[in-house]
């Protein structure tokens, strides 16, 4: 499913750090503070040098600056620690909205076969769970790297400085431990990328059984749910227990070798040590201070591998090619003839939805498409819109060619009404204005379309008419109300070419008679193309084109098809023997 392309670890972050990019002065500023940070932890260790001097002189002058230069070094150094956690934060912030923004736009315009092949919990757990991940990677990371880095440094160069014999035994230990990382990183960068799966899969559950509670409910499929959701859970549960034991043991081997390089050093001091005892006090405390900050940067590989991981997926998407729009032309619809000429087109290899279709829709015309589910209704549709590229022959409105035109102008000259009508959590205003720029909403217009809809009455009983804001997806409404106000919708959007694909089959013959009503005025001066599951509404097309298996196999009005007593009179027999 996925085509997870190995990419290095070097490639990764230097593309996530290009995201840092824009961000730059403030991850200079966070550069200062932790080197202002550094410096103050180093200057902590040398203070025990004069404490000890003190003890043993108990010099006044000692005795009151000691305290006070404490309390001055910790001030430095706690306004060095600001900076650089507050700024290299921002920079963090910022990332991950730039991501998520380009992330969620790139997911507007990708093919519909990306939608096709991917479930919807997938895509929603990247741009929450993965970006978050990501953060944690460019934040985090960043952050102990220069601040337990910078301190490491300066830490170390103070050690060398007191006494470089016994600071080459540390030396020797780094990388051991650097090896010990290493082995661990590959470890936990493919149990991640495992993790995260499980994670899609729970979000797709959830997504799916709530909504489709109805669903779930009326076939008591509670249990059901239950089970694959524990079962998903309970995957995601050995996953993280997995991770989770990998990632507590760390601390604790580090640590542990750490003491042992301690042990090796006090016992070198004990038998090595020339300078003054002071000196050795302030070396023993800067070893000591040394300990943490090395700690932290041995985890800094368990959060950028989780970073990366997640930003593998994240570009992965990024990476992927929008639905091709190359062509410059504008469409201009000044009649609404369409033309499909040997129009062919496959879904999957060597399963044509459409054999080399040829068919001409005079402009303002009804034509109906009939046929059994599955015989390529909708995908004329798909292909007429552009969701599909034809695999040959082409389709063209009023002589232009859609391969040339802009899938803008293409998609602002048709409007779609199909069986689900979705309903965006706003105004009824807005839901019937959908796509227009907010200026360029006009009142009146809405209005009148609400009303040729034969919306108007029921939007007025609700409590601020037009004004309301429907919930999600519309569940106060019924199906037929909601069905006007797509109608409503294609009303305002005021297209020259219409599609209506089943657009009543959800609805119960009685509220159908209102819609009926609605799609008749919508169809006036349009171009329209209607598919309809019950065959009493399309009698009066202007033509009737008979599909099965992606073929045309008939057309003409619906006198002519009886008389023909072909296909078409055949269905129609069988709907109303029903
Ligand atoms: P109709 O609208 O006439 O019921 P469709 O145009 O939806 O039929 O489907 C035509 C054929 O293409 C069917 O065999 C269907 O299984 C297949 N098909 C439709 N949509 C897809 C898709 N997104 N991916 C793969 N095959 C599809
Ligand atoms: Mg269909």
């Amino acid at each position: 499913m996925k085509q997870t392309k190995q990419t290095s670890n070097l490639e990764l972050y230097k593309r996530l750090l290009s995201y840092v990019g824009p961000y730059r002065h403030y991850a200079v500023i966070s550069l200062f503070g932790f080197i202002v940070f550094a410096a103050m932890e180093t200057a902590m260790s040398h203070m025990m040098k004069y404490f000890v001097e003190g003890l043993e002189s108990r010099d006044a002058v000692l005795i009151i600056y000691i305290p006070i230069a404490v309390v001055i070094i910790r001030l430095i150094h706690g306004i060095g620690g600001f900076l650089g956690n507050f700024f290299i934060s921002r920079v963090g912030i910022n990332v991950v909205a730039d991501l998520r923004k380009q992330l969620f736009a790139k997911l507007l315009y990708l093919p519909n076969r990306y939608y096709d092949q991917h479930n919807s919990g997938e895509s929603v757990s990247i741009l929450i769970y993965n970006i978050q991940q990501v953060t944690g990677s460019v934040t985090n990371a960043i952050k102990t790297l220069l601040r337990d880095g910078l301190t490491v440094i300066a830490l170390f160069s103070y050690l060398f400085y007191l006494n470089w014999q016994l600071t080459l035994s540390f030396v020797v230990i780094t990388p051991i431990l650097g090896g010990i990382a290493s082995l661990v990183s590959k470890y936990f960068r493919n149990l991640s990328r495992r993790m995260q799966n499980t994670m899609g899969n729970i979000t797709h559950i959830i997504n799916e059984a709530l909504q489709g509670y109805r669903l779930v409910r009326s076939f008591v499929g509670q249990k059901y749910e239950m089970d694959r959701f524990n079962a998903a859970t309970d995957q995601n549960t050995r996953f993280n227990t997995k991770y989770e034991r990998v990632a507590a043991l760390q601390s604790p081997v580090f640590h542990l070798i750490i003491a042992i390089c301690m042990a090796v050093i006090l016992y070198l001091i004990l038998l090595l040590w020339k300078d003054s005892p002071g000196l050795a006090i302030a070396y023993l405390t800067a070893a000591g201070l040394i300990t943490k900050p090395l700690r932290s940067l041995s985890t800094i590989n368990e959060i950028i591998q989780k970073g990366l991981a997640a930003a593998e997926s994240v570009f992965e998407i990024i990476d992927m090619e929008p639905e091709p729009d190359t062509g410059s032309k504008e469409l201009v619809v000044s009649e609404g003839r369409i033309e499909f000429r040997n129009a062919r087109f496959c879904y999957e290899d060597d399963k044509p939805a459409l054999k080399g279709l040829d068919l001409s829709i005079e402009p303002g015309t009804t034509v109906a498409l009939v046929g059994r589910s599955g015989s390529g209704k909708t995908t004329l549709t798909n292909l007429l819109l552009r969701f599909y590229e034809l695999d040959s022959g082409e389709i063209s409105i009023d002589g232009q060619a859609l391969g040339q035109l802009t899938l803008a102008s293409l998609r602002r000259n048709i409007s779609l009404v199909n069986q689900q009508t979705v309903l965006f959590n706003d105004t009824v205003a807005n839901n019937i204005a959908y796509g227009e720029n907010p200026e360029d909403i006009d009142r009146e217009r809405i209005q009148q379309a609400a009303s040729n809809a034969n919306a108007l009455d029921f939007i007025e009983q609700l409590p601020q008419g037009l004004d309301t804001i429907i919930g999600e997806d519309g569940t106060r409404l019924s199906g037929g109300q909601k069905q006007r106000l797509a109608i409503a919708r294609a009303l305002y959007k005021d297209a020259p070419i219409l599609i209506l694909d089943e657009a009543t089959s959800a609805l119960d013959t009685e509220s159908e008679q209102s819609i009926q009503q609605a799609l008749e005025t919508l169809q006036k001066g349009r171009t329209t193309l209607v598919i309809a599951h019950r065959l009493s509404t399309i009698e009066h097309a202007d033509k009737i084109i008979a599909f099965d298996h992606g073929e045309l196999i008939e057309q003409g009005s619906h006198s002519e098809l009886m008389k023909h007593q072909g296909y078409y009179a055949a269905l129609h027999a069988a709907q109303f023997n029903e």
